[in-house]
């Protein structure tokens, strides 16, 4: 057993292994990126069970993807044994909607079926408050609403309060407080929980039931949170119930915390995300421990050289000194493109040069060694047409989102329906879907119906086939009649346990899995089949109804392999050596279990395994915590990374630089930069100039495959081209004197009235748009004459090309 123990300890170094061996107080493992955070979480938790007498029952640890966790607990599993398999491992949302389930019986007006909803349903409903509030819809967008009211839900703030705290002279805050309440009414009464409510009614039923809250302290002594940085106030609160105080009335120890993160790494700011939580660790537990991991294991030095120079000019940080002995490497490549396509064909040419065996022996890559990152979903396009073209197998992780297709979300709808029918939002999306004759009319007669009586819309439709419903004509009454039959007809086939609807049949919902008729495949089959969903889709000639159709029975391919899956399940549970925890966790195989996996698949999830033999694309924020050994990060360009957005605000473009960060630092041993002097945004092609970022790497870090284009840019307001200066940066010429170019964010109508400066070296220069700097440089000569200002704060070193004059005072 102590030879056990010895390895687990084995590889470390000493701050690793104090990490891991630390026992009682709050831990604070914060570090760079690559420097075994993760790593540090895996083996803590092997070290509790292998040595200090813990059992898996009594750990709870929390990561950022459904992915991240599978793959954690099996290294666990690999070091530990199977009987790992007993822990909780999984995201803040798994754990909640399981916390949930098991306590539904203590939340009120829900049950065990509660429906979740995406941002999309959640929209949708925020549409239907709107309307029946009688607000103006261009005032008071779903969109905006929703952002307002997850902030509210992040920050913990219930529609009380948050109409409590709306100023007297501000009608639109009391109005969304309003907005906000009738919401929430709603919600509950669809028994359906959002996202942000996972989080947020798990800390309320914490709260209200402190009974419950011991349970769970006495049950998880040991909670580990990895990517800390990312956490929200709610997520954080949670924590804290979680753990415990100090001193309980009960006399019950707090449960032992340990949590890593990099204050660098946080880019989740606009899902409310604070680094707050990590930077106020050690004031929120008074006898917190920190320990810092300085040596990365993942990167050659170059690369962290590169990471280092870019992220230190972030002000209010943490400093810390990365380094690694694992040597400088190979230089970063630099490549300028002329166009998105272009660089596109540049990352297919290295990518066959790197895996052509014949040419690289043993230094040859796999494609499944590669990755490629963009800023912006839209990234990908360019890049996919390229790799069909050259034959590269890739991976768009996050890009086709399956599951937002509109057909596949019109049986997900059916499905949970049968499963929760009081679900009002995917009950009034099927309703008339496909068309079967019940117009909005009736619709809006039925939800009347339903807000007079107080019965569920569900209710109201059977109340309606009954003749009960006010102002329906016979044939609305026939229509409604028929979809009545055809969802419960469903339940009766298709539920073990049909109660009637409405009743609190725990169970009601829940497939026998063992039964081999009762499998999700053959549900969604029904579906398709009985709603003439599939018929009508076959009859189609429209092309786009193909492709629908070939989603749909994609679905049903992915409903019958859960199903597949889902007895294999029940087979291992046969093996008397894996202990698995069911509490709080729909039966396997049931349409409550292939609901929820549905409902919290994220873009990460999809990330593909070495053995899929794949490049892998994603956008550089579903890339964090991941490691490749050739990494392409593209775009570099102010405007697109920098983000426009993020330019004139300085807490932005902090955390794009953060993004910077996290891109270059998932690279083990090749780095990429490609950047394009024109790109394609919104069908139109725009010219950025160089991102700033790229001009904070150290320049002798970075071998310049190209830094001129091959021609010059067009396309951009018919301009006459551009000069490439050595550095990279694009100065526009013709119409426009800035050399930052003629980018989509910059076209100010005024910058043609500025007065027009000559400037030298030494000069200050007041810019309209950066602000008051210096010249530091100025070279070349005549239409090519460019000088560079440091502007200092967030615009940094600007390089602008003289010829056309520039704008601003001396
Ligand atoms: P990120 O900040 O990106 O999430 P991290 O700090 O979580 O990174 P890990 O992913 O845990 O870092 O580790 C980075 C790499 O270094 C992994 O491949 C890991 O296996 C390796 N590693 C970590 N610690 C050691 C060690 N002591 N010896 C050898 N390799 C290590
Ligand atoms: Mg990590």
């Amino acid at each position: 057993a102590d030879d056990r123990v010895a390895r687990l300890l084995e590889g470390l170094n000493p701050q690793q292994r104090a990490a891991v061996l630390h026992a009682g107080a709050p831990l604070l493992i914060v570090a760079g990126a690559g420097s075994g955070k993760t790593a540090v979480l895996t083996r803590r938790i092997a070290y509790l069970l292998a040595a200090r007498d813990v059992t898996p029952g009594q750990i709870l640890a929390i990561t950022f993807t459904n992915k991240a966790a599978a793959e954690m607990r099996e290294r666990v599993i690999d070091l530990v044994g199977p009987r790992a398999a007993y822990m909780w491992v999984s995201t803040f949302h798994s754990t909640c909607v399981r916390i949930l389930r098991a306590q539904s019986g203590l939340l009120e007006s829900m049950n065990s079926n509660f429906s979740i909803y995406d941002s999309d349903d959640s929209k949708r409903l925020f549409g239907m408050v709107i309307r029946d509030l009688d607000l103006d819809p261009k005032k008071f967008s779903p969109r905006g609403v929703s952002v307002a009211v997850s902030n509210f839900k992040n920050e913990l703030i219930s529609p009380d309060e948050a109409l409590a705290s709306a100023p007297e002279d501000d009608p639109t805050s009391t109005t969304i407080a309003r907005i906000y309440a009738e919401y929430q009414r709603r919600l509950r009464a669809a028994n359906a929980f959002d996202f942000d409510d996972l989080i947020g009614e798990t800390v309320a039923l914490l709260h209200r039931h402190p009974q419950v809250a011991e349970y769970y302290r006495r049950r998880f002594r040991h909670v580990l949170v990895d990517e800390y940085q990312d956490t929200n106030h709610a997520q954080y609160v949670l924590i804290r119930e979680l753990v415990g105080e100090q001193t309980t009335a009960s006399g019950l120890e707090p449960s032992e915390l340990c949590v890593v993160g990099d204050a660098d790494q946080s880019i989740y700011a606009f899902r409310g995300a604070t680094i707050r939580n990590i930077e106020e660790f050690e004031r929120d537990f008074p006898s917190a421990e920190t320990v810092l991991l300085e040596q990365n294991y993942r990167s050659t030095q170059t690369i962290l050289s590169a990471a280092n120079a870019v992220i230190a000019r972030n002000s209010n940080r943490r400093e810390k000194r990365l380094w690694t002995d694992s040597g400088d490497g190979e230089l970063i490549v630099g490549y300028v493109a002329d166009s998105d396509r272009d660089e596109s064909t540049f990352i297919a040419k290295e990518i066959e040069e790197l895996t052509d065996y014949s040419i690289g022996g043993s230094s040859s890559h796999k494609y499944s060694d590669v990755a490629v990152f963009y800023r912006t979903n839209t990234g990908s396009r360019a890049i996919e047409e390229v790799f069909v073209r050259h034959g590269i197998p890739y991976k768009v992780v996050g890009g086709t989102k399956f599951y937002e297709r509109k057909e596949v979300r019109d049986v997900v709808a059916y499905l949970r329906v049968v499963a929760n029918p009081d679900d009002s939002v995917s009950l009034r999306r099927i309703l008339n879907t496909p068309r079967r004759g019940i117009g909005d009319r009736a619709e809006a007669c039925v939800a009347v119906h339903s807000e007079n009586t107080g019965r569920s819309f569900y209710e109201s439709l059977m109340d309606a086939a009954d003749g009960k419903v006010a102002l329906l004509n016979t044939r609305a009454v026939k229509q409604i009649g028929g979809f009545v039959e055809l969802i419960e007809g469903l339940r009766s086939d298709f539920l073990t346990h049909f109660g009637e609807a409405g009743t609190e049949d725990a169970d009601v919902a829940f497939l026998d899995a063992t039964e081999e008729s009762a499998d999700i495949g053959e549900l969604v089959d029904a579906i398709v089949e009985r709603t003439g969903y599939r018929a009508e889709l076959e009859a189609s000639n429209d092309p786009q109804d193909g492709a629908r159709l070939d989603n749909i029975n994609e679905l049903v391919a992915v409903a019958r392999e859960f199903s597949a899956d889902a007895a294999q399940v029940d087979a291992d549970a046969d093996d008397p050596e894996i202990e698995v925890d069911r509490e709080g966790e729909p039966e396997p195989g049931s349409l409550a279990a292939f609901l929820e996996r549905v409902s919290l698949v994220a873009d990460a999830d999809q990330v593909p395994d070495e053995g899929e033999g794949v490049v892998t694309m994603m956008t550089l924020h579903t890339a964090k915590g991941l490691e490749f050994p050739v990494v392409f990060v593209t775009g570099w360009e102010d405007g697109h990374f920098p983000h426009m957005r993020a330019l004139g605000d300085p807490a932005e473009l902090s955390e794009e630089r953060r993004l910077a960060y996290v891109g270059i630092t998932r690279a083990k041993q090749r780095l990429y930069l490609t950047r394009s002097v024109t790109r394609a945004s919104w069908g139109q092609p725009v010219s950025n100039p160089e991102s700033r970022f790229l001009q904070e790497i150290p320049q002798h870090l970075i071998d310049w495959r190209r830094t001129e284009p091959r021609r010059s840019a067009r396309g951009f307001g018919g301009s006459s081209g551009g000069v490439f200066g050595r550095d990279g940066a694009f100065s526009g010429s013709g119409g426009s004197s800035m050399g930052r170019g003629r980018s989509s964010y910059s076209s100010d109508p005024a910058r043609g009235r500025n007065k027009q400066v000559q400037l030298d070296i030494g000069d200050r220069h007041n810019h309209p748009k950066y602000g008051m700097g210096k010249v530091v440089a100025k070279e070349g000569s005549g239409a090519t004459e460019r000088v560079t200002i440091d502007y200092g704060g967030s615009a940094g070193r600007v390089t602008l090309l003289t010829a056309g004059g520039i704008p601003g005072d001396k």
